[in-house]
């Protein structure tokens, strides 16, 4: 297999994430979404984009948002998707998967959902809802109708006393894996937030040793859980994480970053913006008429690409969300 990183031009996406809608029913603290989004993405935008997809042989779609599963179109896309080839993968906050549980499992080739609590009042602190009980009931759904689940974890101060519980309780779930990572405080532009960005969210330098032994605790206590990938990072990960706090805190460089998302993906807004990942804006490119793969290989696009990858964005340095992928087995690393 050719690699994907051999030119600027791509012409293999493995993986797009589409956001369906900027629309949330969470009212996370550390997000905008909920506060401005408005706008959903068509079915007929998703059919104009299928031949780009199709012609840049992506294997597999992370539906996401805003809360997807609130675009009323949802179940249709994630269909035309499938028909195409294309294995949809839904990033969910589960607010609403207990009621949609059989037919996402149907269309769906794994879930992932956003639990940031053990209990019904650390996940009200960051998530701004009741909805504990509501979420763990639509993971249960989801798992009784056969799906593949993940719980996703995103640890800061209000919840990384909970480590451990939170491995418990995917285990008692009956999730497939959980997974962990850090609360991005500083990247202003994610999540939609259109304000300056500042809070308390991050550890502060006296959690850090405390998550430092709770890392080593959990390290020493679930072997077998690292062993077998049920939590998907090792403990040298998790170790990164607290380096990543120390930072922060200006009290450690930040990890070394290593990635290449833009090399094997991409990320679609709604209306067709075009960014190359999560966290770095497209330029003002937009691939209105489905049009993805000229759109990624424009010369400002292509422009972009080198400099992530000459290691010159400012984002990069700080990112919590690297991604690597060896880019001649990239097909088969990107469901979780
Ligand atoms: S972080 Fe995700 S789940 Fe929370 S409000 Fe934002 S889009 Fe919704
Ligand atoms: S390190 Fe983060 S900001 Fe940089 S390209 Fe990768 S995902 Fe994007």
């Amino acid at each position: 297999m050719s690699s994907v990183l051999s030119t600027s031009r791509l012409r293999r996406l493995p993986l797009v994430t589409l956001y369906l809608t900027e629309r949330c029913n969470s009212r996370c603290v550390t997000c905008d979404y909920w506060r401005h989004g408005r706008l959903d993405a068509s079915l007929d935008f998703i059919q104009r984009l299928i031949p780009s997809l199709s012609s840049l042989s992506t294997r597999v779609a992370l539906i996401s948002g805003g809360e997807p599963l609130l675009n009323a179109q949802w179940h249709e896309i994630a269909s035309l998707l499938k028909g195409a080839g294309i294995k949809p993968w839904l990033l969910t906050s589960g607010l609403s998967l207990a009621k949609h549980a059989e037919r996402a499992s149907q269309l769906f080739d794994a879930i992932t959902v956003s639990l940031d609590g053990t209990n019904a009042r650390t996940y009200q602190a960051i998530r701004g809802l009741d909805a504990f009980d509501k979420v763990c009931e639509g993971i249960r759904a989801a798992v009784s109708a056969g799906s593949k689940v993940g719980v996703r974890v995103t640890l800061q101060r209000a919840n990384y006393k909970e480590l451990p519980l939170f491995v418990d309780l995917a285990r008692r779930l009956g999730v497939n894996h959980i997974s962990f990572l850090a609360v991005d405080v500083a990247n202003p532009h994610a999540f939609g937030r259109t304000d300056d960005f500042s809070s308390d969210l991050a550890l502060s330098t006296e959690d850090l040793p405390v998550f430092g032994d709770s890392i080593a605790k959990l390290e020493a206590d679930r072997a077998a859980d690292f062993e077998s990938r049920f939590i998907a990072e090792s403990p040298a990960k998790l170790r990164r994480l607290q380096q990543y706090f120390a930072a922060v805190q200006g009290r450690a460089p930040y990890p070394a970053v290593r990635c290449n998302a833009p090399e094997f993906s991409a990320v679609v807004g709604v209306k067709g913006a075009v960014q190359p990942c999560f966290f770095i804006a497209g330029q003002g490119a937009a691939a209105n008429e489905g049009d993805l793969e000229s759109v990624l290989n424009l010369p400002a696009m292509m422009e972009l690409r080198d400099t992530i990858r000459a290691g010159r964005r400012p984002e990069c340095v700080s990112c919590v969300c690297s991604l690597y992928r060896d880019p001649d087995n990239v097909d088969e690393l990107l469901l979780p």
